[in-house]
């Protein structure tokens, strides 16, 4: 996800005229709302199709601040039925829905649109259904929803971003995090002096003989409704490439000589990447970062920058250990999350800490890749002091919203915990490189993540992965010192039942690996209380010493 939130606005955006923005809803406060269970929910009309593919034929007048046209929406049935959920915020007209020539029944509800059929539609067929409609649709939320801006030179600069908010703020869709189409086709018609960068492939343009050009894009990947993007501006191209892969670079033509210098470091990010995971996911996409005027958002192959075209994180120590100056996060972070949330894709938004802890997590890889692994160590211990320990990190499941930013810092801290728990480098980093390879294109669930490490470590991590996720406080520590006998016993104090976790305690250095479980063990020392140390570098815990 972009870093709006965390930057607490926006950067140097010039021109657009914010309306109020949406309130934010963060689950765990009061009961979710109609429209937030419509949202959030796999409901049974959603979950009698699978997508397979949308083609997005758009026209936008940034005159008339105006979208029209339609979303190709093909899917296969699961089972006999004869309506299906899709979402289109209701600011937006349908103009119509047609199956084939015959225009379809809908309801709407809140932001959900049910579509009727006329006859029951066959589990195991595969059905295409053109959405037409039309509208202003909402500049909104954290990062902007749909947004009509100009640059600074008063050209028309158009963007989207729409995680929190949903894509059906902008576009027809089944806006859920489950399904996936396997591929996509962006068309998107704009005033013939603009440039159009979408997702995926460029195809090709074409003059439509009205002063409008339509650009196409063709996404040969499955990719999440929040994923697709339209950046429509006065764009510069310039390209580059790394090995076989594309790079593709637009910015406005007064930042161009800033870009090219900022952007040389893709790609730097995307071989250490690549070292610990496997192939850049989206290569026949190829990789392409475009200027923005918000701080940045990691749309599938397509990935957005405004970041000031400065190293740290609008020109801050982000983690504020002298590291983040180095490198320029927005790229760091963005292009991470092709890895973590674009290939490897939560099911639910409860479980986006696969996303953001994850690609948190990838931010101290790329530290460690590049200046070794105490500089990797001592940049993400510099996240501890951004987690607030005030909620789970999951969330409830089927309710539309966002976990807690902890997801982030305290997720990236919990993997980094679980490779000194694995205890064995090369075996973690052929962990991280096979858990990533056997899950890239699919959408998981935490349990999928548990189930596994557990396989491939032999080790019963559950626990360990629940105390993190699934609870508010960390493992604390408790440790009793006995001078007279020269022990010290030691216990977790957890939440989670059978929860027990190998840690380094004495000296650092000369760690001792103890297997420390939730009843006291006692062992001897020549430590002095205020000597007796734990590497909490290594694991993310708590110590209390008594
Ligand atoms: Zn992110």
């Amino acid at each position: 996800m972009g870093f709006a939130m965390l930057a607490g606005g926006q950067t140097s955006n010039p021109t657009p005229s914010p309306s109020p923005a949406a309130p934010q809803r963060s689950r765990g406060h009061g009961e979710p709302t109609k429209a937030d269970i419509l949202r959030g929910a796999y409901g049974p009309y959603r979950a009698n199709n699978d997508l397979l593919s949308y083609h997005l034929d758009i026209r936008i007048d940034p005159e008339k601040k105006f979208i029209s046209g339609k979303n190709t929406i093909r899917f296969r049935m699961l089972k006999d039925d004869s309506r299906i959920q899709l979402d289109l915020a209701e600011p937006l007209k349908i103009d119509k829905i047609l199956l084939g020539a015959v225009p379809l029944q809908y309801e709407r509800d809140s932001g959900a649109v049910f579509v009727d059929f006329p006859g029951t539609l066959r589990a195991g067929r595969v059905y295409a259904i053109d959405f037409y409609y039309s509208g202003s649709p909402l500049q909104t939320g954290r990062f902007g929803g749909f947004t009509f801006g100009h640059d600074q030179s008063g050209h028309p600069w158009i963007y989207t971003a729409c995680e929190g908010i949903g894509a059906s703020i902008w576009w027809p869709n089944k806006d859920q995090w489950r399904d996936e189409v396997e591929d996509m086709q962006i068309s998107v018609s704009i005033p013939k002096d603009l440039v159009d960068v979408s997702n995926g492939k460029f195809m090709g343009k074409t003059d439509l003989g009205d002063g409008y050009t339509r650009w196409d894009w063709f996404v040969h990947y499955p990719i999440n409704n929040y994923d697709v993007s339209v950046n429509i501006g006065n764009y510069q191209h310039f390209s580059d490439r790394l090995g076989g892969l594309a790079m593709d670079f637009y910015a406005l033509p007064e930042d161009l000589d800033k870009a090219k210098k900022q952007f040389a470091q893709a790609k730097g990010m995307i071989e250490a990447y690549q070292h610990y995971f496997g192939e850049y996911p989206f290569k026949k996409d190829g990789y392409k970062l475009i200027e923005v005027p918000y701080s940045g958002m990691e749309h599938q192959s397509a990935v957005t920058y405004g970041n000031r075209f400065a190293n740290g994180y609008l020109e801050r120590d982000w983690t504020g250990v002298g590291i983040s100056p180095r490198f320029d996060f927005i790229i760091i972070h963005e292009s991470g999350h092709e890895w973590f949330g674009n290939s490897v894709t939560a099911a639910d938004s409860s479980d986006m800490w696969i996303h953001e802890g994850w690609t948190t997590y990838l931010e101290g890889l790329f530290v460690e890749y590049k200046y070794g692994r105490d500089d990797g160590l001592k940049y993400l211990n510099g996240y501890k002091s951004k987690v607030k320990n005030q909620g789970p990190i999951i969330t409830a499941r089927g309710v539309n919203g966002e976990p807690p930013q902890d997801q982030y810092f305290k997720g990236a801290l919990f993997i980094n915990t679980l490779r000194s728990v694995v205890n064995d480098d090369r075996r973690w980093w052929k962990l991280l490189h096979d858990f990533y390879q056997h899950f890239k294109y699919q959408n998981i669930m935490t349990e999928d993540v548990i189930a596994y490490f557990n396989a491939r470590t032999g080790m019963s991590m559950t626990p360990v992965f629940n105390q993190y996720l699934r609870h508010t406080a960390i493992p604390a520590l408790e440790l009793r010192f006995d001078p007279g006998h020269g022990t010290v016993s030691y216990r977790w104090k957890v939440d989670e039942p059978g929860f027990e976790m190998a840690v380094r305690v004495g000296k650092k250095h000369n760690w001792q690996v103890v297997h420390a479980t939730t009843d006291w063990q006692t062992m001897p020392t020549s430590l002095e209380k205020n000597e007796f140390e734990v590497a909490t570098d290594l694991y993310f815990v708590d110590v209390v010493k008594q």
